[in-house]
């Protein structure tokens, strides 16, 4: 194992099932083109639920739906995954056409230590009119093996016919109770207090509730 949490995140997302039996229903029917996007608030398990999903996709021999973590896919870490390939904007405000071709050209050059070849877009609605453009032109002539995970809080920003090519899965705003747990997981070290008085400003983002925590 690389350590890597990523290889066991799919069992730590939580308050999320029907998004994740969506997706598994999606996936088990072979999925291997196309894109996938994952939106609804932020904080609530988007991301980590794409990047989990890559890894179980990317493993050479997925044991009841988890990554092995030992074959060469699961021992290669994500940011040097030749078959993986993420996108996210960073501290800039916008993705522009040259990200996205960057991105494009890399998945063509993947080497194939998987079956699949993914490319994860964080923050999709970010993308220039150009970007989406360019995105979308990839989509409308699909490559076999390659899999976009697109991940936003804003669909609504999204281009209509980039929106329109797109298998989606609403994630929800978390419950109280899966809330606290996740807090309770992640900071262990906080009062139960700190993270009770948190939980009414966190509106249902696990994200937020966990930035109340640390600096009250
Ligand atoms: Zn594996």
């Amino acid at each position: 194992m690389t350590g890597d949490p990523s290889l066991s995140a799919l069992s730590s997302i939580r308050g999320q099932d029907r998004a994740l039996a969506r997706l598994s229903r999606i996936l088990a029917g072979g999925l291997r083109s196309g894109a996938v996007l994952l939106w609804g608030p932020e904080g609530v398990g988007k991301r980590t639920t794409a990047l989990a999903l890559s890894r179980r996709i990317l493993c050479a021999e997925p044991q009841e739906g988890a990554p092995c973590g030992r074959c060469l896919s699961c021992r290669t870490p994500l940011a040097a995954h030749p078959d993986f390939h993420l996108l996210e904007p960073g501290e800039t405000q916008s993705i522009g056409i040259d990200a996205v071709r960057e991105l494009l050209r890399g998945t063509l050059e993947s080497s194939l230590v998987s079956p699949v070849r993914i490319a994860l877009l964080d923050e999709v609605h970010r993308l220039t009119p150009e970007a989406s453009n360019s995105l979308l032109k990839s989509l409308e002539e699909p490559s076999d093996n390659l899999l976009f995970f697109l991940v936003s809080p804003s669909p609504d920003r999204l281009l209509p016919t980039l929106l329109s090519r797109l298998l989606k899965v609403r994630f929800l705003p978390l419950s109280d109770g899966d809330l606290a747990a996740v807090a309770r997981e992640r900071r262990p070290e906080s009062p139960p207090e700190a993270i009770e008085r948190a939980l009414p400003l966190s509106g249902g983002s696990a994200g937020r509730l966990l930035g109340l925590v640390d600096s009250p």
